[in-house]
């Protein structure tokens, strides 16, 4: 069946996909949103536990950058084209004042309501003339046959353009410039089961594989410490027995599968990308950030000297939960029944060590289910940085978590999809062809 058509499709309508039908409307295309849930932005409306960190307070493009790891760079052109300022402005324009939250510069609606940022971008959809369809499913990119057009070497080279998508149920709407923002494959209750990687594959694009990042992780033996919080703790990721990625502070929980918590969250970007590679990971814990390695020894010490009769156990309720102190001191290689007048200075040497570096190996992740982000997807040497357009089939624009970049907690995945989503929503707009 052959049915609408419009300048600009968006294949979409998370972060990254209504900014991308807000900026290409923007410049006068008609645009047509698709959406295949019955809601727009529900990744949205669950962030940040439903106060939506929407984006980072830094504003030094190089420190962004350095958030998304190795295919930062990539985002760089997009993150100075639309800044956080510029989000902000466009929220202020409907009325959304944000706020700042410390240490990281994560920032907030200050009415904490993330579903006021998703009512807002569909009253700017609405504003600009935006056509969206909810239970909208596209299956398919439509090219045509491919086009002589010129290769690089010079030599003419067959190139496909984008004429349209296929819905399920065989509707086609024609475009001239078709926007996927489809997402990755984390939380796939929000929609986003992986549809644009088998989209962009069929059209000849290379996906890299996929995995859950951000992502709570499995941990083998820590059942019984099961809802046990360590709060105001440091931690790093250790990948084949070196560190990886910066180490980090917040809280910890222990889950009935392993580890979960905003500070195991951060740490898990590293280690499940080492998971992935096959490599062997470990969590290490400071439960004492604030108290150099050199001086642990000498507080337990003091500590068990003042209380000589009783269980070293008693003593490390200072540091963390009692209900953690009997798996931790086995973990250190003390008997819970040891008293602290009987601890050897071996002993204590390694309690120290076990309070700055509590080590937890990791099994795996947990699963995409209660992952925030995708790691991978499509390949960002065969996209443009400057428009996000495909650079194997004229017409087709990339936005958001399909590509192949992800970045840290605290905004940054967000203010990706919206950079990427604005840059190439305009650039599909200057698209010719017919519509
Ligand atoms: C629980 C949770 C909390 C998070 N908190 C934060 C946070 O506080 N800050 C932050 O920066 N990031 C956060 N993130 C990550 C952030 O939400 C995502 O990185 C971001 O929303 C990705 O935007 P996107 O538009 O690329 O993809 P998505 O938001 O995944 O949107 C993709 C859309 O495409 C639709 N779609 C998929 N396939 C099709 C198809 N075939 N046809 C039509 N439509 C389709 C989906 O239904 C979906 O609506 C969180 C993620 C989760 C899961």
């Amino acid at each position: 069946m052959r049915g609408a058509r419009a300048r600009v499709v968006v294949v979409g309508g998370g972060a990254a996909g209504m900014m991308a039908a807000i900026a290409a409307a923007g410049e006068g295309a008609s645009v047509l949103l698709l959406e295949k849930t019955a809601q727009l932005g529900f990744k949205i409306a669950i962030s940040g536990g439903g106060r939506c960190n929407l984006t980072n307070a830094e504003s030094d493009v190089r420190a962004l950058v350095s958030m998304y790891g190795g295919n930062g760079r990539f985002l760089q052109g997009a993150l100075r084209a639309f800044t956080k300022d510029d989000l902000l402005e466009l929220l202020a324009g409907r009325g959304i004042q944000t706020k700042v939250e410390a240490p990281y510069g994560k920032v907030f609606p200050t009415s904490d309501r993330a579903s006021d940022v998703v009512a807002a971008l569909e009253a700017e959809l609405r504003d600009r003339g935006v056509e969206v369809r909810c239970h909208a499913p596209v299956c398919r990119i439509r090219v045509n046959a491919g086009t002589p057009g010129g290769s690089p070497g010079g030599a003419m080279a067959l190139r496909s353009r984008v004429i349209g998508v296929e819905l399920e149920g065989r509707e086609v709407v024609g475009a001239a410039a078709v926007v996927v923002a489809t997402g990755g494959r984390s939380c796939p209750r929000s929609g986003s089961t992986g549809d644009g990687y088998a989209m962009a594959a069929e059209v000849g694009h290379r996906v890299e594989p996929v995995w859950p990042s951000l992502v709570p992780l499995r941990v083998a033996g820590t059942r019984a410490l099961s809802g046990v919080a360590l709060r105001g703790i440091a931690g790093t990721a250790i990948v084949g027995g070196k560190l990886a990625g910066p180490r980090f502070e917040g809280d910890a929980l222990f889950t009935h599968f392993g580890l979960s918590g905003p500070l195991v969250l951060q740490l898990s970007r590293a280690a499940a990308s080492g998971l992935h590679r096959g490599l062997p990971v470990e969590l290490r814990f400071d439960l004492l950030p604030l108290v150099p390695a050199e001086a642990v020894d000498r507080l337990i010490q003091d500590r068990c000297g003042a209380a000589s009769r009783s269980l070293v156990s008693k003593i490390l309720a200072d540091f963390l939960p009692r209900s953690a102190a009997e798996v931790f001191l086995q973990s250190a290689g003390l008997s819970p029944e040891r008293r602290c007048a009987d601890v050897t200075r071996q002993e204590r040497t390694a309690l120290a060590r076990a309070l700055k570096s509590w080590s937890f190996a990791i099994e795996g992740w947990h699963s995409f289910d209660g992952a925030e982000v995708t790691a991978g997807g499509v390949a960002v040497a065969e996209i443009d940085p400057r428009t996000f357009a495909s650079r194997k089939v004229d017409g087709l624009y990339f936005a958001g978590e399909v590509i192949d970049v992800d970045g840290y907690v605290g905004g940054y995945n967000l203010q990706a999809a919206w950079s990427t989503g604005w840059v190439a929503g305009r650039a599909a707009a200057t698209q010719p062809g017919p519509v």
